[in-house]
């Protein structure tokens, strides 16, 4: 544990201006505070603030910012309160510690919603100060470093895969890539053991096979750009293996295919000697084509500027290479902590000033509940990037999969309610077409257009599907009004009685209602009848009185996604088939085809059938899985190819069994005198896990390919 001396002084090296006092104070404080508390490691509670102040102090944050390290688990597991942190070290060190407490109160349950929540919680608390961020970052790190010591598997499994899903991609957000890579390696350790370790085995036997192929390269390039004329830092690395293995999981290849597990770093001084040592790296080795990205001319969102190549390098194998000067390298690895030593800003960084928070700010404001909200960012947090222009030349910058569409509601809500056609470089394309990168876009609107609920089936941000949802819902709302409102009409006709809106006020608890609105809406909806209404208003005498179907249950049931089937979209009562080409899981985006008299089929919106179904519009429905349907079991279909060997059907049930799936089916489709084909049923979860275990099976080197089956 680091004493209190030692942070003071890494503090001082950096920041000889830091307030001394306040941070031996928060030291004294903290330490008294936790007292005989203790860590599942048997550590005293205390050295992981302080550990996590160290973390901070790494990273050449502010004094504020470490101190509120030290204090971040005061208020939550002490008797120090609030009002007395505020005392002694003032209201903004009481801000930024409440700001970290409110996360950590809800962090450990479990609960989906509650996940939900505290995503919630943490995007409005970081867009009043991002330092909330950096301390709550620093905080799971720490977690992340001393989650072997927690012995429940299952809460163990909870913090680590909220890690990835959440924290890793937050850090990336700002620019953290040095705490991202850490705190998903981290996670993958304990989400993947078995992956981890056959990825770690494979690395060590091509670096036997291959001796220390690393420093020979790095030995060379440095040769190549001096003689270029060029003082140059190179350095190289084997990528991690969980970035080895999202590459398996994204692509249709098996190890000994994943050339480029290497990668090297060129350090230059400044922004003409990038595109210098680039012109001697092209024009000394083969480029890879596709490679090439330019981050210096057009930085990403975070800030993040490099220029990327692939080539073939010296020891034939291909690698990849990263060039940028040294400041650049700075803000790569720190990002939004890397301001703080530059510029030795004080006060509060208000976090609105980043896009991608105000945009999380915009969905949250759209979506209905902290559910929703979480569906529609957590996902795009992981795409990659594709960059448009606006016709003056601004640059959006959107998830991979993005269409006209999402950029207009990238530039503005109303050109995103109003557009009915798109530009793409001159030329007029339909709302569906897949931008690419470099596209400029001119966007067509209409007064009279309103939000289709056929986008929806193919935009990708969340932005654009929260606006979209909201105005179907606002819009379906209406019409179950008016439905309900003639239903209880009805109702009281066939009653005899005249109708009036005041009998129903004195029943709305009954149905769980707080407005008369909200009883039609109800009754429009299904979820109660007009007789159900009206025996409620007029009660019978006993023997006349049919029976009342509770309604509570049947909202609860139905909320909050609005109906209690697994699919959204669909009206109460219809059949619903799971089509056998495609196999849709939870996660796909999905559509549903009318056949009449049969009721609906689930595609995944890329299965090759739908192209017979493209004259007939009328039939698709727009549906989404609902958060209810990812606790049932669904199959997964995939087709893999593995060599004639014994013994090489069993690595491929053993690995499927370790990643949870369990077989429901397996047939082969063809067979030589060298390899299997098989068709595999796998009974999962939802989406992730059959890409967990495609990606696991690629990983297995008997395994020559694997695939999704697609129609
Ligand atoms: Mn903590």
């Amino acid at each position: 544990m680091m004493r209190q001396f030692e942070l003071v002084e890494l503090v001082k090296s950096y920041d000889p201006k830091a307030d001394e006092g306040a941070l031996n104070r928060a030291y004294v404080y903290s330490m008294k505070a936790h007292g005989a508390q203790l860590r599942a490691s048997g550590d005293p509670y205390f050295s992981h603030p302080v550990e996590v102040a160290g973390l901070l102090a790494q990273m050449k944050l502010d004094t504020a910012s470490i101190i509120t390290g030290l204090l971040h688990d005061t208020v939550e597991d002490t008797v120090a309160t609030l009002d007395d942190i505020e005392k002694l070290f003032g209201p903004d060190i009481g801000r930024l510690v409440d700001g970290v407490t409110k996360l950590s109160r809800i962090e450990l349950q479990s609960d989906h919603t509650q996940q939900a929540e505290n995503f919630r919680k943490l995007v409005l608390a970081m867009s009043e100060d991002i330092r909330v961020l950096l301390v709550k970052l620093a905080d799971r790190l720490h977690n992340m470093q001393t989650l072997r010591f927690i012995k429940d598997p299952e809460k163990r499994r909870r913090i680590a895969r909220e890690t990835m899903d959440i924290y890793a991609p937050l850090a990336e957000r700002i620019g953290m890539h040095r705490m991202k890579d850490q705190l998903e390696d981290l996670a993958f350790a304990e989400l993947y053991p078995d992956a981890r370790a056959s990825i770690i085995a494979r690395l060590g036997f091509l670096r036997e096979k291959g001796g220390d192929i690393v420093s020979r390269i790095i030995g060379e390039l440095s040769q190549t750009l001096k003689a270029g004329g060029l003082a140059a830092n190179v350095s190289g690395r084997e990528k991690s293996p969980y970035s080895i293995w999202r590459k398996m999981e994204r692509k249709n290849v098996s190890f000994e295919q994943l050339a480029d597990v290497m990668a090297f770093r060129v350090l230059v001084d400044g922004i003409g000697e990038c595109y210098h040592a680039l012109g001697i790296i092209h024009s000394t080795y083969h480029v890879v084509p596709g490679r090439f990205k330019d981050y210096i001319s057009t930085p990403k969102p975070n800030n993040y500027r490099s220029v990327h190549t692939g080539v073939i390098g010296p020891e034939r194998q291909r690698i990849e290479m990263q060039i940028r000067t040294r400041d650049m390298h700075e803000v790569a690895e720190l990002g939004v902590a890397a301001h703080w030593i530059f510029k030795q800003q004080a006060g509060s960084v208000d976090g609105r000033q980043y896009r991608w928070l105000r945009e999380l700010l915009d969905i949250l404001e759209q979506a209905s509940n902290p559910e929703e909200f979480l569906e529609h960012t957590k996902l795009e947090m992981f795409q990659d990037q594709v960059f448009a222009f606006t016709p003056k030349g601004d640059l959006i910058a959107l998830p991979r999969g993005a269409t006209p569409v999402d950029f207009a509601y990238a530039v503005h809500s109303q050109i995103g309610d109003t557009c009915v056609g798109a530009k793409i470089n001159g030329r007029l394309l339909p709302l569906r077409t897949e931008l690419a990168n470099g596209d400029q876009v001119d966007i067509v609107t209409s007064k009279a257009q309103t939000p289709s609920p056929t986008w929806e089936r193919f935009v990708v941000t969340g932005k654009a599907r929260a606006r979209i949802r909201r105005f179907v819902r606002t819009q379906q709302r209406a019409q179950y009004l008016d439905l309900g409102r003639a239903i209880v009409q009805k109702a009281f006709r066939q009653q005899g009685q005249g109708f009036s809106e005041r009998p129903l006020e004195a029943v709305l608890g009954q149905f769980h209602c707080a407005t008369v609105e909200d009883l039609y809406v109800a009754v429009g909806e299904g979820l109660a009848t007009g007789r159900e209404v009206t025996n409620a208003a007029f009660p019978l005498p006993p023997e006349a009185r049919s029976k009342v179907i509770p309604l509570a249950r049947a909202r609860k049931k139905g909320r909050p996604n609005g109906i209690a089937v697994p699919i959204r979209g669909l009206i109460p009562g219809m059949a619903l088939h799971f089509a056998g080409c495609c196999h849709p899981l939870p996660g796909d985006r999905i559509v549903g085809i009318v056949t009449t008299g049969k009721g609906v089929t689930i595609h995944t919106i890329d299965c090759d059938t739908l192209e017979s179904f493209a004259a007939e519009p009328e039939r698709w429905l727009d549906v989404a899985w609902s958060s209810e349907e990812a606790d049932a079991a669904h199959v997964g279909r995939i087709n893999v190819t593995i060599a004639n060997e014994p013994g090489n059907l069993g690595s491929l049930t053993t690995t499927i069994g370790k990643q949870g799936g369990n077989i429901s089916n397996l047939k082969i489709t063809n067979r030589s005198t060298d390899f299997f084909e098989i068709m595999v049923d796998i009974q999962v979860e939802d989406v992730k896990q059959l890409s967990t275990i495609i990606a696991a099976l690629r990983a297995t080197p008997v395994i020559n390919s694997v695939e999704r089956a697609r129609g």
